[in-house]
């Protein structure tokens, strides 16, 4: 890794460095914080988790030929070089802030309340049309993943598309401080995390806090449809990219009444479902435009698409290139990906949910053939309104023609009589647990039907789809 030698990470981290004057000069390989993760020439850094602590296996990492370890602890007769410090997870944030600064390369930063890894997925499908390309695995987005990402970055790379996620306030100011977007991305202003953030202007704070972190010259991409983030015109003196379908402006109801969002500079017109399996769409930005077909179902997708064109708009992508990269992107396992089994199509988006991402869901299960089944559970972390969002999600099914809803959970009996009273075509079927669920949900599926499988994380539906896919 460029200027990070040993001696380099001494003075970054603030610690003290225990090891030969020849050693020190030398330039870590890689930096990880899991054993198994090492490699000849790394800097293992040891971190003390809820279940494991990270010390116990420095002499397994030098064997692995790791160069030195970042510890907490004093080491008697270590196998190589280490350097102290209090914290190390507090050395991994200033390390990753200093590393990301040293380098010559774009960084895309991307945050929001719902959909961070589809919208990161389709930036970097899109920015890999032309420049290479290191992006956050998974959902790495939190105050270790994100550093750990940010220790991937390498020479070859020319842009870095990383996913930023928080659940409190002043954590933003800590990841854009890492991160130093040149471009930050804000997909919508929803309703999660409401347990710290309290209200949507809350949400709206805490994630604009990336905005004091920008390069000198970064500038920010923002949903101009959603009626928190059109607010926003300028960021860091500059205007803001707003995008969305449709460029006028929308009316729409907010908690001060109706008013008017932002005009858009990148939007989509001659949208269209293609079934399950994606949307149409003309795209414009500046004087050009092009037809796409998001392969991806749902209106929420056509937003990560046109984010992702506002940001290779920025790095000077062709329209060409921006057409092939989103036509290439690929679902994530757990989010709006199709299931074919048994004759059945099985939405499987069990990943996690809020009442945002439930209700983009219910939209796609919407524009499904066949027998329509909602397979619901609990959303967590919404705060003391729990109740009244899960019943708001119910409301959501009136005139969507959904054939039956399968909730389980404690919160999802909202859910549930709110859909017995607001869809009367909706067969409902609720159950205390998920297993009671399965046990009914298992016979009633045959051949033709379309299944949305979709519940926040803790419920474990994943299983759901398990046993449907068995
Ligand atoms: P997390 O906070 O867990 O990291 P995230 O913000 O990364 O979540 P995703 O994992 O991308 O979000 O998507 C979560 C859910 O929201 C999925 O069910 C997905 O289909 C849906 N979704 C994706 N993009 C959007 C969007 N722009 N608006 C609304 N819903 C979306
Ligand atoms: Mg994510």
């Amino acid at each position: 890794m460029k200027n990070m030698t040993l001696e380099r990470i001494t003075e970054v981290c603030g610690g003290v460095y225990y090891g030969s004057e020849a050693d020190k000069k030398k330039e870590i390989a890689g930096a990880v914080i899991d054993s198994r993760q090492v490699e000849s020439g790394y800097l293992f850094i040891a971190v003390k988790g809820e279940k494991v602590d990270g010390h116990q296996f420095i002499p397994q990492v030098f064997e692995k030929g790791a160069l030195a370890v970042l510890s907490e602890q004093e080491l008697s007769e270590p196998a190589g070089p280490y350097i102290r410090v209090e914290s190390t997870l507090g050395a991994m944030k200033k390390l990753a802030a200093y590393y990301r600064r040293s380098l010559d390369i774009k960084v895309v930063g991307i945050t929001g309340s719902v959909g961070k890894t589809s919208t990161k997925e389709m930036i970097a499908s899109v920015l890999s049309q032309k420049y290479n390309v290191l992006k956050t695995e998974g959902n790495f987005n939190n105050e270790i993943g994100l550093p750990l990402t940010i220790f991937k970055i390498r020479e070859q790379h020319e842009v870095a598309v990383l996913e930023m996620g928080i659940s409190e306030f002043g954590e933003m100011h800590r990841l854009a401080e890492m991160a130093y977007p040149d471009i930050c991305v804000i997909t919508n202003i929803g309703l999660c995390h409401l347990e710290n953030l309290l209200t949507r202007d809350g949400i709206l704070k805490a994630k604009t806090e990336s905005f004091e972190h920008l390069t000198p010259e970064g500038t920010a991409v923002l949903n101009g449809d959603d009626d928190k983030l059109c607010e926003k015109k300028m960021v860091n003196g500059k205007p803001v990219v707003f995008y969305g379908i449709g460029k006028e402006a929308k009316l729409a109801k907010t908690e001060q009444g109706e008013k008017y969002l932002a005009e858009k500079e990148v939007y989509a017109t001659d949208v269209e479902p293609v079934g399950l399996d994606g949307t149409k769409a003309v795209i414009h930005i500046g004087a050009e435009s092009f037809a796409v077909t998001i392969p991806i179902a749902g209106e929420h997708n056509v937003y990560n698409a046109l984010a992702a064109v506002c940001v290779a708009g920025k790095l000077g992508l062709s329209v060409d290139e921006m057409k092939r990269g989103i036509e290439s992107v690929k679902t994530i396992g757990g989010r709006s990906n199709l299931i074919h089994k048994g004759g059945m199509t099985i939405i499987d988006d069990c990943y996690n949910a809020n009442p945002v991402s439930m209700k983009a869901s219910i939209d796609v299960l919407a524009a499904a053939p066949g027998r329509k089944i909602a397979v619901l559970g609990d959303m967590g972390e919404l705060g003391e309104n729990e109740q009244e969002l899960h019943a708001m999600v119910g409301e959501h099914f009136e005139g969507k023609g959904i054939d039956a809803l399968f909730a389980a959970g404690a919160l999802s009996e909202n859910l549930a009589q709110a859909v017995g009273k607001c869809s009367k075509e909706t067969e409902v079927h609720y159950f205390k647990t998920k297993d009671e669920l399965m046990e009914e949900l298992l016979p009633y599926v045959k051949s033709g039907d379309t299944v949305l499988v979709k519940a926040s994380h803790f419920m474990g539906f994943p299983e759901v789809v398990g046993q449907l896919t068995k």
